[in-house]
């Protein structure tokens, strides 16, 4: 195997941030391959900066080089001018690590977080010099595998993955690593591609794609047949019991230049049952399992002094839901090893669930500006996405905010969410209003932010049934609150672009036929869609009409509660009728509380697993998913940031 760098090194004086190319961060490694071992390449498909940072990555990095019988790299998409260049000069994707080609690897394995990147994963496999198509691959290519919170469904990606991988990647990886080491050690000259997919077609969680033939009538698919012996009639999700067995990554990558989230990252829990009917990420990763607290604190003070971070997040789907968030704050924000340098952020929080005492704590270090996710503009549009925060509960979070000190608050909000209303949308100005009224009790100059994002039903939530937004109804909206924001002065709205929304919509519930799609998008341009300088929504339309297919009955078609769903086969753990009943309570306006605290509702994430949650704190019932009643009381609800 042959490094490139030597080609690659006179490219680097002529594109924009040559260290997305090179390597050599710290906590990376330098793998020795040989025979005895897979070589796994790791590809997140956007820029270094964007995915440099993703844990899930790194986790599995970390694991596979672990393993005497596994190497793994990692590549990153090379941003427009890099790739312009390495084309010119015959250069095939390439890794950071020992600048390897990707073929020469075993497996390449995308993380998929987010559906515009689909296009830039299809530009990769060709950069790589790898078939597009799963279906034109030899026995001398690489498995190409996908996983990551997008592969729920997979669907549009079906025909460029060889397999995909539901749920945590922990334990599965390993069992990837036997089987395809037990296929690369057969006659090369025998050896099928075939066998190698239907031994991964039996490890659990692994789904084959070619082994499924979808069956579509008009905009709907009505059925599936299963066309090898090997592949399950349902692929359930790998879940991993324990999050304290895996205290992951031990050595996070401090980049050689700017990324997002250059920080410290520790994951404290994993899981989010508080029901949010919108939010794919807290539907598929139940049942909650938390880090013991003694762990995340010897895994902060770690990092800090291996990396010398002067900043730790504390990351998980809602952070102040952690058990022991108070004490692990403290014993972080108190070490006298830390010299007071350390502050420590709290993504994803929720307002109702957070002490002053706690932002208090945060603030000695580091005031940055705060932000809520109170999601919608009324509490009837709350109890629909059942994201049961009172307008009370927003404004004494933002009443302790400004009181403390901070001048900014950031709202997050939804638009385009099930039976929304224009006096729901407007109700986002209101909250925004009476916000700047409290700030401006405390301070003369205070900014709040209300960030408004389009919303997109996902596979494997209440909502994945519902009608998507309109474009113009989308517009419509944000054109709404603009105006009743001039009202105020202070308040700012700022907005996702709705055609962006659209396109999302498109690919995310998308069936089969939208592979077609995503290729012509990609072969007229279409990279780094995600990126507003290069989205361009008639790249997706052209594509639509070329296929013979039809917008709206992607997006703003409802779907019955009985159709069959390209998804159906993928199981994220939930029952359907936990999925129907969520759906028909958030029509009727009906909230659910946390199940962490009420009796078990069975919606099958904990059952279908053997698994529970685990919430160690004292605090917290003692019970696991049969809760006791009891409700974590952690006073004065303020979230930090999202
Ligand atoms: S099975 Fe019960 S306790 Fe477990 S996540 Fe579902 S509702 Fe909650």
């Amino acid at each position: 195997m042959n490094s490139l760098f030597e080609e690659i090194e006179p490219l680097l004086f002529h594109v924009e941030k040559p260290a997305r190319y090179v390597g050599g961060e710290m906590g990376s490694q330098l793998p020795l391959h040989s025979s005895d071992s897979v070589a796994w390449l790791l590809a997140y498909p956007d820029t270094y900066e964007i995915g440099l940072p993703n844990q899930g990555l790194q986790i599995l990095y970390e694991i596979l080089n672990e393993r005497h019988d596994a190497v793994a790299e990692r590549t990153y998409a090379p941003w427009s001018d890099m790739e312009a260049a390495m084309r010119g000069a015959g250069i095939p994707l390439f890794s950071l690590e020992n600048h390897l080609a990707a073929q020469a690897f075993d497996v390449v394995a995308f993380n998929l977080s987010a559906e515009l990147t689909y296009t830039n994963l299809l530009n990769m496999l060709d950069l790589g010099c790898i078939p597009l198509h799963s279906a034109d691959r030899g026995v001398n290519d690489p498995i190409v595998i996908a996983g990551g919170h997008c592969t729920y469904n997979p669907e549009p990606l079906a025909d460029f993955l060889d397999a995909v991988v539901l749920g945590e990647g922990e334990e599965v990886i390993s069992e990837i690593t036997v089987v395809m080491k037990r296929w690369l050690d057969e006659d090369p000259a025998t050896r099928e591609r075939r066998s190698v997919l239907e031994a991964l077609a039996q490890v659990d969680g692994v789904y084959i794609p070619s082994f499924y033939a979808p069956i579509f009538d008009g905009p709907k698919q009505i059925g599936l047949t299963i066309l090898n012996d090997h592949a399950p009639g349902i692929v359930e999700k790998r879940t991993i019991a324990d999050l304290g067995d895996w205290p992951y990554p031990k050595n996070q990558l401090v980049p050689l230049m700017e990324v997002v989230h250059d920080r410290l990252n520790v994951e404290v829990f994993r899981g989010c049952t508080r029901g949010c009917r919108f939010c794919q990420a807290g539907m598929i990763t139940r049942p909650v399992r938390e880090r013991p607290a003694a762990q995340v604190i010897e895994m902060v003070k770690r990092g800090i002094e291996r990396t010398g971070y002067e900043e730790v997040a504390l990351t998980s789907l809602s952070t102040a839901d952690f058990s022991d968030i108070e004490g692990v704050v403290t014993s972080v924000v108190d070490d006298p090893a830390n010299g007071g340098r350390v502050s420590v952020s709290l993504p994803s929080l929720r307002v109702d669930a957070f002490t002053v005492a706690t932002a208090a704590k945060i603030q000695q270090v580091k005031r940055t500006g705060l932000t809520f996710a109170p999601e919608g503009g009324t509490w009837r549009m709350r109890k629909v996405i059942n994201k049961l925060i009172s307008d009370d509960d927003l404004y004494a979070a933002v009443d302790a905010a400004f009181s403390q000190g901070w001048r900014r608050v950031k709202l997050y909000f939804l638009i385009g969410l099930p039976t929304e209303t224009d006096e729901d949308v407007l109700g986002i100005a209101e909250l925004g209003a009476r916000c700047v009224e409290i700030g401006k009790r405390y301070h003369a100059n205070i900014t709040v932010s209300a960030s408004v994002g389009g919303f997109v039903p996902k596979a494997q939530t209440p909502f994945q049934w519902h009608r998507q937004n309109t474009l113009q109804e989308l517009q419509h909206k944000i054109a709404l609150l603009r105006e009743a924001a001039k009202k105020t002065r202070g308040l700012q709205i700022k907005w996702h672009e709705p055609a962006a929304t659209l396109a999302e919509g498109i690919v995310s519930r998308g069936d089969r036929r939208v592979g077609a799609v995503l290729e012509r998008v990609w072969r007229a341009g279409g990279t780094f869609q995600e990126w507003s300088e290069h989205f361009d929504l008639s790249l997706f339309q052209q594509a639509i009409v070329a296929e013979g297919l039809d917008i709206d009955a992607m997006t703003i078609r409802q779907r019955d509660v009985d159709e069959v769903l390209p998804w159906d086969h993928l199981s994220a753990g939930l029952h359907k009728d936990f999925l129907v009943g969520e759906y028909r309570d958030a029509l009727g306006e009906v909230g659910l509380e946390d199940c962490r605290w009420t009796p078990c509702y069975d919606c099958g994430a904990c059952t279908n697993y053997g698994i529970e949650h685990i919430v160690a704190s004292p605090q917290a019932p003692a019970g696991g998913s049969q809760g006791t009643g009891q409700h974590l009381d952690l006073g004065v609800p303020v979230s930090l940031s999202r």
